[in-house]
């Protein structure tokens, strides 16, 4: 079988014939294989919806119970038979939840790898490469100006910079699926006690990482309205949606050092145009070297770009010799991390411009 006979692009998104699903669909579909929560690729109304426990348990706390018609749990590592195609999920490393997700027919292994990073991440379980025939790969940040620095130094500047500044509040603005959990998961292994506090939009899945076994230690959401009080948060640190940092909200804290948690953040101008004072780069996504390391290790001959930085990871495939090309799958990116770049100047020319910098 031809890898594009299991595996189509429709105005829905990747669509298996042989198996009669969409994988991560943009619009309502029959049936969804979902590979984690993020909302670009976990869109309520669907009929059925196979995807790992966690990412069933996000998508009810985002989109609410009734997300779609009936739930099935995939199970990592254990294959199901879906019409004429075997589908086995592993994970990603991206979120909580996170799954890859490989395909088998007549022969053939295609790995749908949903978003992904390899660097450690006590939230979620790391990514596995699986040997397979065609990669699908996410290139958020396939330029190689992106380098992502390990986060634990990046978390690190962030406890310094509070220890710096007792007399100031700390407000980092953060993803809140993923990206919030992690940033609280490495100041608690950094020995950072303190409680954390919160924007009340983070709560839920705060709370959600909690249930699903990742501890958090104390974590307080900033209150709000008569409870607010007088405390200006000085020496804390809150986390909150990218956006809220420029909001009224952000209003009460003491002189906030504005921190912001992206991979963005490696692009000084992209700081400089949010007023970020501290700009931490810690990303849920594969940077230019894991994505090209990931690539070889699955051993795959072809290789497909779902979304992001394509031209130049295809560029890179072909000069290995390998197979490549860009699905241009508009409608992902415009989750979380991702976003950042929207509604700005474009990537490739401002992090060229910057690719000098140390
Ligand atoms: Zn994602
Ligand atoms: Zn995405």
């Amino acid at each position: 079988m031809r890898p594009t006979d299991i595996l189509t692009l429709t105005p829905a998104g990747l669509y298996c014939p042989p198996g009669d699903f969409h994988i991560d669909p943009l619009r309502p579909v029959p049936r969804a294989l979902i590979t984690h929560g993020h909302s670009d690729h976990a869109r309520p109304g669907h009929g059925a919806v196979l995807a790992t426990s966690e990412t069933l348990a996000i998508m009810a706390v985002r989109c609410g119970e009734g997300f779609c018609a009936t739930q099935q749990t995939a199970v990592l590592g254990e294959s199901m038979r879906l019409g004429d195609v075997t589908v086995t999920f592993y994970p990603a490393g991206h979120v909580l939840g996170s799954a890859q997700i490989l395909i088998e027919a007549g022969g053939c292994r295609i790995v749908n790898s949903g978003d992904y990073k390899r660097e450690p991440d006590p939230t979620c379980i790391p990514f596995q490469p699986k040997a397979c025939d065609v990669f699908i790969t996410e290139a958020t940040f396939g330029l190689p100006v992106f380098r992502h620095p390990p986060a634990r130094d990046e978390v690190a500047k962030l406890i310094a910079s509070v220890a710096l500044f007792p007399e100031r509040s700390h407000l980092v603005g953060a993803y809140s699926l993923g990206k919030a959990q992690r940033l609280v998961a490495l100041l608690r292994e950094a020995g950072h006690d303190a409680p954390i506090y919160i924007h009340g939009a983070m709560e839920r899945l705060m709370a959600l990482y909690e249930t699903l076994g990742v501890p958090l230690g104390d974590i307080r959401k900033v209150p709000t309205g008569k409870e607010a009080g007088r405390s200006t948060f000085a020496g804390s640190i809150i986390l909150c949606p990218p956006s809220a940092t420029q909001e009224i909200w952000s209003r009460r804290f003491a002189d906030p050092v504005t921190a912001f948690a992206s991979g963005w953040m490696r692009v000084r101008a992209r700081a400089r145009q949010r007023g970020v004072e501290l700009p931490l780069v810690v990303s849920d996504h594969a940077d230019w070297e894991d994505l090209c390391t990931t690539i070889c290790e699955t051993g795959a001959s072809e290789i497909w770009v779902t979304h992001g930085e394509a031209d130049a990871l295809v560029h890179w495939c072909t000069g290995r010799g390998l197979k490549a090309k860009p699905l241009h799958m508009l409608g992902y990116g415009d989750d979380e991390e991702a976003a950042a770049a929207e509604s700005e100047a474009p990537v490739a020319s401002q992090a060229a411009a910057e690719s000098e910098t140390p």
